[in-house]
């Protein structure tokens, strides 16, 4: 696989971040994830606003061009012959030369810009969609700041242990009695037709998938509702999903054990995966 690496295009195995690069040894780095359809990137100018927003978040400067971003992201599809999978881009801090709590000074120590691919063929056919995934619920004990796609993904990580130790799929995080989000995705019920998910906030991570599958979602005049909402009112759903950039609509069909709807995957999930598909393929670069 060939890797980017500040600007060089190496074979993975010469491709090398300093120890003491703050992404290493504080988790000082944002992160973004573009699917891949079709060897199109899905949404690419969403993760790059979205990127841009995290950096300036955490008083990041943004060391690469939106134009020079693209033109990465579509040289390492090209490069490694990706059809079906995805672009993992991460920015760090840098390597200021020493491990110090006080942010490095950009002009002397830029960022660190690391991006890579990860093929996935059968992505967008996933069999896990015409099943649809089981889900536990963990109390929310991330940072506060989930708008931040930063790359402490530790919690979120022993998250998804649990769930597979519990013989389920995925994790859904509480906090003060509502459902947050996912380990790694936006979550959704619906009832009586209505798709209700949680509002923005700091909260939660503002996702680029559930930007564009709530543009679509209107655009074909099905009711949203913006809210938190309970576990136990998910339980008692007619149907749950997730999306995201990799899974983008997944349905979910047992929440602790219980069953949500008939336990198997719910027309409106199903419709909004179809139209996401059809819809974000159309604009795909
Ligand atoms: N929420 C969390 C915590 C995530 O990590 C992700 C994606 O990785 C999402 C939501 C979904 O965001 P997106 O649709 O931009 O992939």
């Amino acid at each position: 696989r060939i890797v980017y690496v500040n600007g060089d295009y190496l074979p993975e195995e010469e491709a090398k971040v300093s120890v003491f690069d703050r992404g290493f040894l504080m988790a000082d780095g944002v992160y973004e994830v573009t699917s891949v359809l079709g060897g199109k990137l899905i949404d690419f100018d969403g993760h790059a606003a979205r990127l841009a927003r995290s950096l300036a978040e955490l008083d990041m400067a943004q060391p690469i061009s939106h134009e020079d971003l693209l033109a990465a992201h579509r040289e390492l599809v090209a490069r490694n012959g990706i059809e079906e999978g995805l672009v993992y881009l991460q920015i760090t801090r840098g390597n200021p030369g020493d491990r110090d709590f006080v942010f490095p000074d950009p002009e002397t120590t830029p960022g660190t810009v690391v991006m890579f691919t990860q093929s996935k063929p059968g992505l967008a056919a996933s069999p896990a969609a015409k099943t649809g995934i089981k889900v536990i619920s963990i109390p929310d004990q991330r940072w506060a700041r989930r708008d931040i796609k930063t790359v402490q993904l530790l919690y979120p990580s022993m998250g998804k242990m649990a769930a597979l130790a519990a013989g389920a799929d995925d994790a859904w995080f509480v906090e003060d009695g509502k459902v947050t989000e996912g380990t790694s995705n936006n979550a959704y019920i619906v009832k009586d037709g209505k798709i209700i998910t949680r509002e923005r906030s700091s909260d939660i991570l503002h996702g680029i998938t559930r930007a564009a599958v709530l543009r679509y979602a209107a655009e074909a005049q099905m009711e949203i509702e913006e809210r938190r909402f309970t576990l136990e009112e998910a339980q008692a759903a007619d149907e749950a999903f997730v999306t995201s950039a990799t899974a983008f609509v997944m349905p979910v069909v047992e929440i602790d054990g219980v069953k949500v709807g008939a336990g198997t995957p719910g027309p409106v999930a199903g419709r909004l995966r179809e139209i996401y598909l059809e819809e974000s393929l159309k604009s795909a670069i």
